[in-house]
């Protein structure tokens, strides 16, 4: 082989312009690596799905009549890193170039520019021919110095691309209908949700192979994958999600819900989220397919499909995700160090198992172990919050939310959690920090009326752990949230109480605190 090109895991892009042309010179590798099972510890759904990803691909590009090189773990265990491996190979083919696709990561775009400076034989990095924004546009985007903000990146988005526009308008009169995703799920709506759509790939042998190359993992398997593990099976869920679920997206993006409360438990734990984020993310579908079919859906829907809900999902895709990777991009690597509220606590050890008593976090906990997904409200607001009034040290965090989720991917996670999640960056994601007490918890789902803790209680031995930990977090952090307009009523009630009320308030988080392990 004259050229050997490098597919990364999170590059199962077939639509690449690479794979247009068949040509028995250039070998394409994919390989399962340790470096990348062990960088963190991760649920075993995600490690099993982008092994089977990796796998269909070589499979699909074989059978078009691409020459490919597929290597498990078997093959590459005695090498230490991607760079060993690819010495190796190039050696072995007397390779006379090596080309890859621009990691999203940080971490591998060092490793591989590092790589190919020192070799000897030319070297090329392509695009990855994923986002709606090039690599080398993000900087007419993104700034050095500059105060960036979604709602701002987002309106120029759907102008640029010509997305839910009338001429320079948006469609509606309104840029952002979020005003209206804001409600809670009734038992009346119950029937709106529909059982998702699952897939039943057979994944033994990787199972086996992840078994016996010990490598660590956390959460559980279940005898087949649900996620999607090639194009035709995203495309699916996209379609379902079209059909089902994008009807009513934006009207319950931001509810929860206590599956215990549903007739058959255990069904609907993605309520009327998409689950496209693992097909994404890995690239098997473009954001701009996903966009487009979804656009699609609203205007064949005779007005069943409202602007409300098709703008909602569209923000999601075209902007906040390409939004958090201009951010990181931006940012990196300082922003992996950035603790702005130096917080320092350690992260409880039911985060691993979800034995807690507080319901609200039981279920968003078990279910993230169970199906390596939970949705954005409850990784922001449920475990995210909780997190951040108790001050985590936000490096455990990124590693908890980087490890569990299938869709987790260091340039999305690490922005959404250190930054949008625990505001360890500051506010340059967002402006405000997302703290709550059990009050919010309760407005947006029915989790409290099961709880072992009362929602409405602050002080006594039952009552909600939240209540305090807000107060305790707000009063510690008043020199930095005062002046913040979003704050100051807050304020104004703390204030109020006597310093004896206070004190109080704040010795009762502090044992909270000391006793976080049994909470
Ligand atoms: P839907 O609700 O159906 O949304 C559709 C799509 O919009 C998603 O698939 C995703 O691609 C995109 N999207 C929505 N919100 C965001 C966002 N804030 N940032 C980037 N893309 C977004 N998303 C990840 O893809 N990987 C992560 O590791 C990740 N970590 C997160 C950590 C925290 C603390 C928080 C608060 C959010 C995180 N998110 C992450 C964003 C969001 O929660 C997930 O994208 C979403 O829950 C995935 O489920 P879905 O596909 O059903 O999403």
């Amino acid at each position: 082989y004259k050229t050997i090109r490098l597919v990364l895991g999170d590059q199962l892009n077939a639509s690449h312009s690479w794979f247009q042309e068949k040509n028995n010179d250039t070998l394409y590798v994919i390989a399962e690596l340790h470096q990348e099972t062990d960088y963190v510890v991760h649920h075993i759904q995600k490690v099993v799905a982008f092994f089977a990803a990796m796998k269909a691909l070589s499979s699909a590009l074989n059978k078009a009549g691409h020459q490919v090189l597929h290597l498990t773990l078997d093959d590459t265990k005695d090498f230490q890193d991607l760079p060993s491996l690819l010495a190796h190979l190039l050696k072995k083919y007397s390779a006379t170039a090596f080309e890859y696709q621009l990691p999203d990561e940080y971490r591998l775009r060092e490793q591989l520019s590092k790589y190919t400076r020192q070799l000897e034989i030319d070297s090329c990095a392509y695009e990855t021919q994923h986002f709606y924004l090039s690599d080398s546009e993000l900087s007419d985007y993104f700034k050095q110095d500059t105060k960036h903000r979604m709602e701002h990146f987002y309106r120029k988005m759907r102008s640029r691309f010509n997305l839910l526009m009338e001429g320079s308008s948006p469609q509606g009169g309104q840029w952002n209908y979020d005003a209206d995703n804001r409600n809670k799920i009734k038992a009346d709506d119950f029937d709106k949700i529909p059982e998702p759509l699952i897939f039943e790939n057979d994944c033994d042998d990787i199972i086996e192979r992840i078994k016996a190359h010990k490598i660590k993992t956390m959460g559980m398997m279940t005898n087949n994958l649900y996620w999607p593990i090639n194009r035709s099976q995203s495309l699916a869920l996209l379609r379902f999600f079209c059909q089902h679920c994008l009807k009513y997206f934006g009207r319950f993006q931001d509810a929860m819900l206590d599956q215990q409360e549903m007739t058959v438990q255990e069904k609907y734990w993605s309520l009327l989220h998409s689950r496209l984020s693992f097909s994404l993310n890995s690239k098997m579908i473009s954001p701009h397919h996903v966009v487009k079919q979804a656009i699609e859906a609203y205007q064949q829907s005779d007005g069943e499909i409202t602007i409300a809900q098709i703008e909602g999902f569209v923000r999601q895709i075209i902007g906040w995700r390409e939004f958090i990777r201009g951010i990181y991009w931006l940012n990196m690597p300082q922003y992996s160090q950035l603790n702005y509220l130096n917080a320092s606590n350690k992260m409880p050890s039911w985060f691993w198992t979800g034995k807690t008593k507080m319901n609200c976090l039981k279920h968003a906990i078990s279910q993230s172990l169970d199906y390596a997904y939970a949705h954005h409200i409850q990784r922001l607001m449920i475990t995210g919050n909780f997190c951040l009034i108790s001050g985590i040290d936000p490096t455990e965090v990124d590693a908890w939310y980087l490890g569990i989720y299938i869709d987790a991917i260091e340039w999305v996670e690490m922005p959404n959690t250190r930054g949008m999640s625990q505001f360890a960056d500051g506010g340059i994601v967002g402006s405000k920090a997302y703290a709550a007490s059990g009050n919010y918890v309760n407005k947006m789902s029915n989790y409290c009326s099961n709880c072992h803790y009362k929602v409405n209680k602050t002080l006594e031995d039952n009552a909600c752990p939240l209540n305090s930990l807000y107060w305790h977090f707000m009063d510690k952090h008043q020199d930095k949230f005062a002046n913040n307009p979003r704050s100051r009523m807050v304020y104004a009630n703390w204030n109020k109480k006597t310093d004896a009320q206070r004190q109080q308030v704040l010795d009762k988080a502090t044992s909270l605190l000391i006793d976080i392990e049994n909470l």
